[in-house]
């Protein structure tokens, strides 16, 4: 296919500096779309139809697919790690080498070869940078808190890190009317962005984890129902935790380091009903749930383009990385066309 646009996620990121180990060397990028150019045999896409990519095409038969968790097939995360694509076997080579798939896609570059699985045909009209999105960080923070948390209007809502991720999710809340929704962040501009998206509070991260609690417990008026954790680190999950109130839950959401473990006060569990709930990708079913993000955002109702603050060509990856390291509010997306042109 021919990708028009990509996103730039912090798990690309975390690839670059090892915190997630990933199969070398490998073209990155997770988040794309653009259109069909070619199909394999048996495939029933057209050329030429507009898609957004998937990067979790569930098997359908697997035990987790069975029980309706198709986000958890096994077969798809087992080939993602493997770094080719479904069949085991990579696309992409360099003077006779194998070059791996990211997270079977690979959208830093203009052309790719993904599976058919993970193409989701999208509508006219909605362009190609805000579709992208819609495949990783929309889907994962919109989904945490719509499928995976199943917040309802009014539940107290609190989001620690506000990246795309971050941000998504916030938008989430405000689509189904969450209220406070407190956002807490380290950057004080991401926190601005938070703001102007709809979080009813801003709270910079304080000294440590219990201090951040207390304060965002505050905030919401004695604790939130609902605390999605963005950003992967194990202090800022115990803080989410601490946030909570009775029957309250932190919603895991970012990818913490091999290994890492989180400490919680044990007694608050079953004497609160404290609740620790696990989400990735948003809990989501694709085929089902992007074109729905995009009808929202096509009849205006989730401003997903607002999470766009940067465009840079595919060559200017590299200061894509450099934006996000340095906290840049919002999401960066590449042009993909600028290159072609
Ligand atoms: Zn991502
Ligand atoms: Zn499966």
């Amino acid at each position: 296919m021919r990708l028009h646009a990509g996103g730039v996620c912090h798990s690309d990121l975390n690839a670059i500096d090892g915190t997630a180990e990933t199969r070398c060397p490998a073209v990155l990028g997770h988040e794309g779309a653009g259109v069909v150019e070619a199909v394999g045999e048996g495939v029933a896409l057209r050329p030429g139809t507009r898609v957004l990519l998937s990067w979790l095409p569930s098997c359908g038969v697997c035990e987790e697919c069975r029980r309706d968790l198709t986000h958890l097939c096994t077969a798809a995360w087992a080939a993602m790690d493997a770094g080719g694509l479904l069949d085991g076997t990579p696309r992409l080579s360099r003077d006779g080498e194998s070059v791996y798939h990211y997270s079977l896609l690979s959208t830093f570059a203009e052309r790719a070869v993904v599976p058919a699985r993970c193409c989701i045909p999208m509508p006219d009209g909605v362009p190609f940078d805000v579709a992208a999105l819609v495949g990783c960080a929309v889907t994962t923070g919109t989904g945490a808190v719509w499928r995976t948390a199943h917040v309802r209007p009014g539940d107290r809502v609190a989001v620690f890190g506000c990246g795309g991720v971050g941000l998504s999710a916030i938008l989430g809340a405000v689509a189904v009317g969450a209220d406070p929704i407190v956002a807490v962040d380290v950057a004080p501009a991401k926190l601005e962005t938070a703001l102007a998206l709809g979080a009813t509070h801003a709270v910079e991260w304080a000294d440590g984890p219990d201090e951040t609690a207390e304060i965002v417990f505050a905030a919401a008026g004695g604790g939130v129902d609902h605390a999605v954790e963005a950003t992967g680190r194990t202090e800022a999950a115990r803080a989410a935790f601490l946030s909570t109130r009775a029957r309250g839950a932190a919603v895991l959401v970012g990818i913490p380091a091999a290994g890492a473990e989180i400490t919680l006060p044990a007694l608050s569990i079953p004497r609160l009903e404290r609740r620790v709930l696990g989400s990735i990708y948003g809990s989501a079913r694709p085929e089902r749930d992007f074109p729905e993000l995009l009808r929202l955002y096509a009849r205006g109702r989730l401003p997903l383009d607002r999470l766009i603050t940067a465009r840079l060509p595919l060559d200017a990856v590299g200061d894509a990385f450099g934006l996000l390291r340095d906290g840049n509010p919002g999401r960066v997306v590449l042009d993909l066309d600028a290159v072609a042109a």
